[in-house]
């Protein structure tokens, strides 16, 4: 048996303790500013995130969620519509379009890479189908061309959930930059992580643009002047100056998470544990190591036993949610998103994890019978 050892799921520690100066800084700075809302950070940010992309325009919002809401409805999308997202995802993709007073679709997703089926999306658009929101679930992005080539041949509008892929590339070019619109979110533990909650989207539409930032700011062009029943989503200072001093970071992380996984590849070898697939025109940033395995919640179980801290991602598909019960779907409507939601286990995987965390999980892992 192995020395017992503790290893969390995840852990901020490591990546704070080497940017702790610079955080500090930008904090110092926004408090000094006494300017907390709508200022020179927030700017300086989109601008960074803009160029990161090499896309036209970046609009600071207040959390993913927000990023992809405010984006389905700038392109129009309103009750009476029907959107395709994914089986599998996290309920704010789904959550997103009933927002807008739209119907989401679910469309099941692929087993081994647990991203959208686009061969099953084209089965699902009928007259009312406005648009498709993708997910780059887990890190990784779905398969673009074919999704690309359906929204243009129905004239849909595209929204990518790029919560989870923040630098992720598919045939060399960054999700995010596919779709009518990238929406991101900057919760704490995603790969671009704020210090509370954040979000934001890109995108090259002037018109979007300038739209979305108007709804994600009261309706309001002009102070005082309401064009649209908008929200109160706005990137606040602070968390746009931490934003800032991340985002450099952002694909030295990505580029360490890769090589953790590259070892988790190499060194799991158990049958009883199914690994996570990436196909080869996508570089993968590895939001989440996600295995399935048969007998997952005695797998989860004998982990913490020793140490390893898990989770699961997604323990209910979104048709069995009651948020849903409306769409009257049932058990068996979607029986892939039903068996990841029933096999899948995430692994521990963060920022200045050490070869000897590593080594442990994949031998405690190998000694699972
Ligand atoms: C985190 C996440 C969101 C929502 O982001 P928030 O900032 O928490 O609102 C949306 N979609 C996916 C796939 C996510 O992982």
């Amino acid at each position: 048996m192995k020395e017992y050892m503790r290893v969390p799921f995840s852990t901020f520690d490591r990546m704070h303790s080497k940017i702790r100066c610079e955080l500090d800084d930008a904090y110092k700075s926004v408090v000094d500013s006494g300017w907390f809302i709508q200022g020179n950070e927030c700017r300086k940010f989109e601008e960074a995130y803009a160029s990161y992309f090499d896309t036209n325009y970046c609009v600071g919002v207040g959390n993913g969620l927000d990023a992809i809401y405010l984006s389905l409805k700038a392109l129009g999308i309103k009750a009476g519509d029907e959107v395709i997202v994914p089986s599998h995802t996290f309920i704010a993709t789904a959550l997103a379009v009933a927002y807008t007073g739209a119907t989401p679709v679910f469309c099941e997703v692929y087993e081994d890479t647990y991203l959208i089926n686009p061969d099953l999306i084209e089965t699902m658009i009928n007259e009312k189908t406005k648009a498709i929101v993708v997910v780059h679930l887990y890190g990784q992005t779905a398969e673009m061309d074919k999704i690309c080539k359906l929204t243009e041949k129905y004239h849909l509008a595209l929204v990518e959930d790029c919560a989870q892929a923040h630098g992720a590339t598919y045939r060399g070019k960054k999700a995010g930059t596919f779709g009518d619109a990238g929406a991101f979110s900057f919760y704490p533990g995603k790969n671009l992580g704020a210090l509370g909650d954040a979000g934001a989207i890109i995108t090259n539409n002037r018109a979007l643009e300038e739209k979305i930032r108007a709804l994600a700011n009261y309706g309001s062009t002009e102070k005082y002047v309401h064009m649209y029943a908008g929200n109160n989503s706005r990137l606040d200072e602070m968390q746009a100056a931490f934003l800032k001093v991340k985002l450099p970071y952002l694909d030295e992380w990505n580029e360490e998470r890769r090589k953790i996984v590259e070892k988790y590849l190499k060194g799991i070898k158990n049958e009883k544990i199914v690994l996570p697939v990436t196909r080869e025109e996508c570089k993968n940033v590895w939001h989440i190591f996600a295995v399935r395995c048969m007998e997952r919640n005695r797998l989860k179980r004998y982990l913490e036993e020793n140490g390893i801290g898990t989770v699961i991602h997604y323990p209910t598909p979104m048709h069995l949610q009651g948020a849903f019960v409306k769409l009257n779907h049932s058990k068996g409507d979607y029986p892939i998103a039903e068996m990841i939601a029933e096999t899948e286990l995430s692994l521990p995987l963060y920022i200045g994890m050490t070869e000897k965390e590593i080594q442990y999980v994949i031998d405690i892992l190998n000694e699972f019978e």
